[in-house]
């Protein structure tokens, strides 16, 4: 077994300036389809690529306004991974 490469889970401390290179090289996806965890209707929302490769927000429903916490993961093709979770 050759030495396993541990790039992918090493965590983003070295990021600073690799930030801007890596939104230039990957187009890194603007939106993304979510279920309200309150209300289950299904809603696109607006990513913030600027916001880094990994964020964590919380945003209202626009349907019940209900607020969510967004965990948003970028990986290396630019896909987006979104989870959504009720907040009281
Ligand atoms: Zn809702």
């Amino acid at each position: 077994m050759p030495p396993r490469d541990d790039a992918e889970s090493e965590q983003p401390e070295s990021f600073d300036d690799q930030d801007e290179a890596a939104a230039d090289a990957t187009a890194l996806e603007t939106e993304a389809e979510v279920n309200c965890p309150h209300c289950g209707e299904t809603l696109t929302i607006a990513l913030d690529p600027a916001g880094g490769r990994s964020q964590d927000y919380v945003e209202d429903c626009e349907v019940c306004c209900r607020p969510w916490r967004v965990k948003l993961w970028y990986d290396a093709s630019g896909a987006a991974e979104v989870q959504v979770q009720a907040v009281d």
